[in-house]
């Protein structure tokens, strides 16, 4: 059976050192009877080291929030090269709230690229706003996304590459605002037959695809139902008792 993907993100929490440990500790010492997922936590970049000292022998990797997209006189960026080196494969690029913050499809791209040319594993979100949603744009702005983060990379490499659909009105809710399980279920089969289309067969199933927004232990089996590869977990990821439920679900 196919490993389930499960990635946390822990965005920009928790505030300590001794807090980031704390989590990782709970998730690990209830991980032990899991099996069939492959767990990647993704913590703020300042903990990675201290976190690293303590997956060894376990199900967890680490995987960072982002990466810019190479080494050099580049003030406060942390590059491809030296993640790989640290240990790091998987790296959440493109996500909404840092598109917020003004990066755009040119700056992904270069990003994506420069991870998969060194083998890494990019997790390329993608997804609609609530706008673009209501006046059924999902499909298109979900292509152009994709379409120009992958602009002029080799067809050859893309065989790493990871997509997570994040419906912009989703993600952070608290308020149960999920996709439904169909809606989730049509956007993965659009990606899959873009995929087919764009690169063939071959890395259409490769490609693995997640969902991502507001997934929690109540709405996992649901959120399950709709034949993802994974999920991309944001707050719940922060609650041990939460995720390891989410784990579970796919276990
Ligand atoms: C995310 O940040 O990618 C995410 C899905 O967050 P949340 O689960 O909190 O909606």
């Amino acid at each position: 059976m196919k490993k389930a993907l499960v990635v946390a993100n822990w965005k920009c929490n928790p505030s300590t050192e001794k807090e980031a440990e704390k989590i990782l500790n709970e998730v690990k010492r209830q991980i032990r009877k899991i099996t069939n997922v492959q767990v990647v936590i993704c913590p703020p970049f300042l903990f990675l080291p201290s976190l690293k000292k303590k997956i060894n022998n376990t199900k967890i990797v680490l995987g960072a929030q982002n990466v810019f997209y190479q080494s050099g006189p580049f003030t406060g960026e942390i590059s491809p090269e030296m993640l790989k080196r640290f240990g790091v494969k998987y790296v959440i690029v493109g996500h909404s709230e840092r598109r917020k913050l003004g990066e755009n499809d040119q700056i992904i791209n270069k990003k994506i690229k420069s991870l998969l040319e060194l083998k890494m594993s990019p997790i390329l979100c993608v997804g609609e706003t609530k706008e673009e949603r209501e006046k059924e744009k999902q499909f298109e702005v979900v292509e152009r996304q994709i379409q120009e983060a992958l602009r002029n990379i080799k067809k050859t490499l893309l065989g790493n590459l990871i997509i997570a659909y994040e419906p912009v009105w989703a993600i952070s809710t608290n308020k149960g605002k999920l996709c439904s399980s169909d809606d989730i279920m049509t956007m993965k089969l659009f990606i899959k037959q873009l995929f087919e289309k764009n690169f063939g067969l071959k890395i259409s199933e490769r490609v693995k695809i997640l969902y991502g927004g507001s997934v929690d232990d109540k709405n996992i089996q649901l959120v399950r139902s709709a034949g993802i590869d994974g999920v991309l977990v944001g707050s719940a990821s922060l609650k041990p008792e939460k995720f390891i439920l989410i784990l579970k679900a796919f276990s």
